[in-house]
């Protein structure tokens, strides 16, 4: 039922803490909105608030994922390394809220499990697990695209007896894993990051792998005093790059071509990019890299010969190199050590390709050829990506329209932001938004609402829906783009790594060129359309 017409009320009501809900509540708060924001985690920081598994840590530059939206926040605080653990990222966001003086908008412990519209009152009800209930004007998701976790569906996963967790639910309190036999289940960007920061305090670790990625090293290294000062005395300039850039990043493309060079300068432009910073692999790789299998094939042979150099036993490095995909196929993942860390006695490579689980039992994890024992298990094993936490929170839209329903088939969104038939509803960093840098794409949408919700405000317009055809254009665009999308279709980007979840493609093909074209059209037009 919704929430009571009498009781609580506010302008806005913002659902997560994370790193875009912040920011929505920076804009709203500015803006002088009232607004009750609703955080099922019992402290801010969503993705750095639950993630806080060893190794945690970014693999954007620290200083181009933090907030742009103040340069005096930019001036205040310093990032002590390239790419900042999570404890660090973690205080910058608290930090934020405090600065701010955002906090007293925040309720902690809150997660929401109904959002009604009344369409009689224009209103959207909202109300939680623990009982509290609040009515507002709008409402924005804000649950991000990695906070629901997934495990497999594996025979007997519940029976074991030992300690399990998923890196997304890691305790507050610190985890000994000390002298511990200890079994990573997933080799994506979380299993690769977790492994290499506890194989030294473990008794062994084991790793079980289903699809082997094309893991490059992150590059990290502390912010040097000079660097320091560099950032300091260049946000503008710097802002405006990364305001520009189509990934959100700072890297500089190659502006060559694979076809350009000969086989022995590739050689010398892939040893460079292997030692180049996170994501520079793929923005500052060869510019037809992605189009040109050939160019991407060669990547992979340099790729493999790494890791044949760094991992010694020559079976281990055989089974840790891909050959159902090239590079980008899976998101690739960013690392400290990982191959480097086969050459440990302690540590174990399962092939789960060889030897699928039969069962976990009380005692540990049993694959076909055999039973291997553990006092803990962690379950790397990913996330419903995308609509996962949006199509949990119950909401129901316009005529009784259940988002679940109208989403049956995959989202339909306009900007990865709005849905039709959910009037007032906007879910930045939501599904078909982001393709790069998340919180560069999602700053671009928060400002989006904001600027719709003061326009709106500023002309005495109540209800804000996006027209269809809109949304019909962005579904268009990311079908035709999509097919240039290097990802395979058996990964989370579509739903696939999900059990029941319908095969749909969740990201910006079109990426923040695609986002800017579409939102200077519906700002240049005074979002013809949108009002009823
Ligand atoms: P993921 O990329 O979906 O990887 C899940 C892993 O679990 C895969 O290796 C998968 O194998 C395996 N798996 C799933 N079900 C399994 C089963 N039934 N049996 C055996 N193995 C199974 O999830 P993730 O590693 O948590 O990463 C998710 C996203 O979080 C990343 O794409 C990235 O965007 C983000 N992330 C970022 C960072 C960072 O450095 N900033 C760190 C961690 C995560 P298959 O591939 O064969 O399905």
């Amino acid at each position: 039922m919704p929430a009571q017409r009498t009781g609580r009320r506010a302008d806005v009501v913002i659902v997560g803490a994370g790193i875009l809900g912040i920011n929505q509540l920076y804009r709203a708060v500015q803006a002088g909105l009232s607004v009750q924001l609703l955080e099922q985690g019992a402290g801010v920081g969503g993705t750095w608030f639950w993630n806080r598994y060893p190794g945690c840590r970014f693999d954007s530059e620290s200083y181009t994922y933090g907030y742009l939206f103040s340069a005096e926040l930019w001036q205040e605080w310093d990032w002590s390394q390239e790419f900042a653990p999570q404890p660090e990222t973690e205080r910058y966001l608290n930090y934020v809220v405090d600065k701010f003086d955002l906090r007293r908008h925040i309720r902690l412990d809150s997660k929401v499990t109904s959002a009604v519209w009344d369409e009689a009152a224009g209103e959207w009800a909202t109300g939680t697990e623990d009982g509290f209930q609040v009515r507002s004007r709008y409402l924005i998701a804000t649950t991000g695209v990695l906070s629901v976790p997934q495990y497999p569906d594996v025979p007997g996963r519940e029976d074991f007896r030992g300690e399990a967790y998923h890196p997304v639910r890691w305790p507050r309190e610190p985890v000994d894993l000390r002298g511990k036999r200890v079994a990573v289940i997933g080799t994506g960007s979380t299993g690769v990051q977790i492994a290499p920061a506890i194989a030294d305090e473990v008794a062994s670790l084991t790793m079980y792998q289903r699809s082997a990625t094309w893991a490059t090293p992150l590059n990290n290294h502390p912010i040097s005093a000079a660097q320091q000062a560099y950032l300091k005395a260049n946000f503008a300039s710097i802002k405006a790059r990364l305001d520009a850039s189509v990934g959100g990043f700072l890297h500089q493309p190659a502006g060559k071509k694979w076809t350009e060079d000969t086989p022995r300068q590739r050689q010398e432009f892939f040893e460079a990019v292997w030692n180049s910073p996170g994501f520079a692999k793929i923005s500052a790789n060869y510019d037809d890299l992605v189009v040109n299998p050939e160019a991407n094939k060669d990547w992979c042979a340099f790729m493999a010969g790494k890791i044949r150099g760094i991992v010694r036993d020559p079976a281990t490095a055989e089974k840790l190199i891909p050959t159902d995909h090239l590079y980008i196929g899976l998101r690739p993942p960013y690392v400290t050590g990982y191959y480097e860390m086969y050459n440990k006695p302690n540590v174990e490579l399962v092939s789960l390709r060889e030897t699928p689980i039969v069962k976990v039992t009380e005692t540990g994890i049993e694959t076909s050829d055999r039973l291997r024992e553990f006092d803990v298990i962690i379950w790397a094993t990913g996330f419903d990506f995308g609509s996962g936490a949006m199509l949990r929170m119950g909401v129901v839209g316009a005529d009784g329209l259940r988002l679940a329903d109208y989403w049956a088939d995959g989202p339909l969104t306009y900007l990865g932001i709005m849905t039709r038939g959910f009037p007032n509803f906007f879910f930045p960093g939501g599904p078909h938004g982001a393709a790069g840098n998340n919180p560069r794409y999602g700053e671009l949408q928060v400002n989006f609402v904001q600027d719709l919700i003061d326009h709106a405000g500023a002309r005495g317009r109540r209800r804000i829906e996006v027209p269809k055809a809109d949304e019909q254009a962005w579904m268009d665009m990311i079908a035709q783009l999509e097919a240039y999308s290097p990802f395979q279709k058996r990964g989370q980007y579509y739903g696939a790594n999900t059990p029941g979840k319908p095969k749909a493609y969740l990201l910006n093909p079109g990426g923040r060129p695609k986002l800017d074209e579409f939102m200077a059209k519906a700002a240049g037009s005074g979002y013809e359309g949108f009002f009823a």
